[in-house]
C-alpha cells in the first residue's frame, strides 16, 4: 500500500502515476487518484494494478491539473473492489482523502454519524475518518488542519492520510501515525510519499514526518509541521537525501 501526493506548477499526473509504481513493491489489491485542475476535481479508482488506473484515468480523461494525490490499496476494511478502492469523498463532496493503516474505532464513529445523516458508500473505515473531518470542520467552524486535528484525536488505530479541500485548493494536510510519511521540498512545490522514491528526481529534501505529527502543506509557501496530541508547532526537519 502507498500514498502519493503533489501540489505545485508541474502536471501530477505523470509524477503521481509513476510515484504509485515506485511504490507496487509494498503491496496493495487496489489504486486510485484524484486530481484537481483550476476549479474541477476528478478522481478515477480501480481495483486491480497501477496499470489498470492509468487505462481507466486515461480513458476517462483524469489526466490534468497541478494538484493530485494517489493510492494503492492493501484492504483491511471492505472486500477490495472499485467502491472501496481509494480516494473517498466527503459527503459534501468538498473532502477527499487516501489513507494507508485502518482506523479501529471506526464502527462506533460511523453509527455515531450515522444518526446526524451521513450515508457511506463504501465499507471502509477511512470513508468514515473523511466524513469525521467533514462533521467537525461544519459543526466547528474551523479550518481544514484543525479538523484534521481534532479527527485525529478521537481515533484509534494507524495511518498516514492525506486530506484536500476542493474549496480551498491550495494546500494539502497530510498526518501519520504508524505508516509512513515524507514530504519532498521542492521549489514552489511539494510531495508527499509513503517513501522518497516518488520525488528523488525532483528534490532531495525531505521531511519525515514522526508519530503524531501532521503537516499543513501550503503551494507556493511552505510546509508547516505540528503535534497532533497537543496542537503544538514543530520546527519542520529538512533532511537532505543522500543520492
Ligand atoms: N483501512 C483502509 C482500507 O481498508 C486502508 C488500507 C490501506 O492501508 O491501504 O481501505
Amino acid at each position: 500500500c502507498g500514498i502519493v501526493g503533489y501540489i505545485g506548477g508541474k502536471q501530477a499526473y505523470p509524477i503521481v502515476t509513476k510515484g504509485l509504481e515506485r511504490l507496487e513493491y509494498r503491496g496493495y489489491d487496489s489504486a486510485g487518484i484524484v486530481l484537481f485542475d483550476a476549479e474541477d476535481i476528478k478522481l478515477c479508482k480501480t481495483k486491480g494494478k497501477v496499470a489498470d488506473l492509468k487505462s481507466k484515468a486515461e480513458l476517462e480523461g483524469v489526466t490534468s491539473g497541478n494538484i493530485g494525490l494517489g493510492h494503492t490499496r492493501w484492504a483491511t476494511h471492505g472486500v477490495p473492489n472499485d467502491v472501496n478502492a481509494h480516494p473517498h469523498y466527503s459527503n459534501s463532496g468538498n473532502l477527499v482523502i487516501i489513507h494507508n493503516g485502518i482506523i479501529e474505532n471506526y464502527g462506533a464513529i460511523k453509527k455515531a454519524l450515522q444518526k446526524r445523516g451521513y450515508h457511506f458508500e463504501s465499507d471502509t473505515d477511512t470513508e468514515v475518518l473523511v466524513n469525521l473531518i467533514e462533521d467537525i470542520k461544519l459543526n466547528e467552524g474551523v479550518k481544514l488542519g484543525k479538523a484534521v486535528q481534532l479527527a485525529l484525536n478521537q481515533v484509534i488505530g494507524a495511518y498516514a492520510i492525506a486530506v484536500f479541500d476542493k474549496t480551498k485548493p491550495d494546500e494539502i494536510i497530510a498526518a501519520k501515525l504508524g505508516s509512513p510519511l515524507a514530504i519532498g521540498v521542492g521549489e514552489d512545490e511539494f510531495f508527499i510519499a509513503s517513501d522518497a522514491s516518488p520525488f528523488i528526481e525532483f528534490t532531495n529534501n525531505a521531511i519525515y514526518l514522526e508519530d503524531e505529527q501532521m503537516a499543513i502543506i501550503r503551494r507556493g509557501r511552505d510546509v508547516k509541521v505540528r503535534q497532533i496530541r497537543d496542537d503544538k508547532a514543530v520546527a519542520p526537519y529538512v533532511q537532505e537525501l543522500q543520492l
